[in-house]
């Protein structure tokens, strides 16, 4: 099978033929239908800023395709099924993973960073990962759900305890807070305000249904900014991973309100009004990807209806334009949303 690695120190991922083993006990080998091109791929891939466990390796976490072959002790699914691949990988046997919290696993990680993902025709994936997508849902969009939508499903939802009619902001509408924009609005919030600074991003928030858009080039302070348009939010999710984002919205929160940080950034937060935290009772915590929980409830407000993504999958591409993706998706060339490769 053809498959695009990435090979240590390098910048560019190479398509080689490739064999894979059986299945062992409780795995599936997957035909790969779709798969998602992440910016962290773009991290991984291209800046070298976020590391494999080991090399080479096939990157891809946004997986969508048919189960072809069943090893033994598999019973859940069949061959000929159609599913998405969870994103995040964990031991299975710990306390968070027993509770359904594999995200808080010590050993989480990441398909195509701790183990071979989906940019490849065929691969080997446990049957646990597994959740059944139904005939109605594109496999192109099913592999977004993996991670491009339940990354802020569950921050929205499990983190920040969105509640029917409460304000939310958004910072940063790129590939992940774009769906956090269409989830709040599926969720039953009341006004979502998206924030960005860039106008490809803030035009695809303002198409997903955004109540008001801010452009924080021309905003001097985020925080004040947000106050102004939203007159105080309850649920803040950040995706930017710019501290001044949070650290100067706090003025603009509502008592008992939840901030939530997904994007990852790299200076210190140092909240300017700390006072505020406590005088609100305002909740500042972290989010990072999903649990079991998320895609069978996606899948579930997806083919219902409930939930739009149509406008979610930039366009298609083969295998061997992986690395063309990667550099569109750099430069945000044609305002993407998701780039996905069909292997
Ligand atoms: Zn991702
Ligand atoms: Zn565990």
């Amino acid at each position: 099978m053809k498959a695009a690695l990435l090979v240590s120190g390098k910048k560019e991922l190479e398509i080689v033929e490739r064999s894979l083993p059986a299945p062992g006990t409780g795995q599936v080998r997957l035909r790969v239908k779709a798969c998602g091109v992440c910016g962290s791929d773009v991290h991984l891939i291209l800046h070298g800023t976020m590391k494999c466990s080991a090399y080479p390796r096939v990157p891809g976490h946004e997986i969508s395709g048919v189960v072809e072959e069943l090893g033994e002790g598999c019973h859940r699914f069949k061959a000929g099924d159609r599913v998405v691949v969870a994103a995040g990988t964990s031991c299975g046997e710990c306390r968070h993973c027993l509770e359904g919290q594999e995200n808080l696993c010590d050993q989480v990680g990441v398909f195509g960073f701790d183990r071979d993902g989906g940019y490849a025709e065929e691969m080997i994936v446990d049957e646990r990962y597994l959740n059944l997508l139904p005939e109605s849902i594109p496999f192109s969009l099913g592999a977004i759900l993996a991670d491009a939508v339940s990354t802020p499903y569950h921050a929205l939802r499990y983190r920040g305890h969105l509640r029917a009619g409460e304000t939310v902001a958004v910072f940063g509408t790129g590939g992940l807070g774009i769906h956090a924009v269409a989830l709040a609005r599926a969720l039953g919030a009341g006004r979502v305000i998206a924030l960005d600074v860039d106008g490809g991003a803030l035009a695809n928030a303002d198409a997903y249904g955004a109540d008001e858009i801010v452009n924080l080039r021309e905003a001097k302070n985020p925080g004040k900014a947000l106050k102004e348009v939203s007159g105080g939010v309850d649920v803040l999710l950040d995706f930017s991973g710019r501290a001044e984002n949070v650290a100067e919205s706090v003025r603009a929160m509502n008592r008992g309100g939840r901030m939530i940080l997904v994007g990852i950034g790299r200076s210190a937060l140092h909240f300017s009004m700390p006072f505020l935290l406590i005088e609100r009772q305002i909740t500042v915590g972290g989010s990072y990807g999903s649990d079991r929980r998320a895609l069978p409830e996606l899948i579930e407000l997806v083919s219902t209806g409930r939930l739009d993504l149509t406008k979610s999958v930039t366009s298609v591409h083969k295998l061997e334009e992986a690395n063309e993706c990667l550099h569109a998706l750099e430069e945000r060339r044609g305002n993407p949303i998701r780039f996905v490769l069909e292997p």
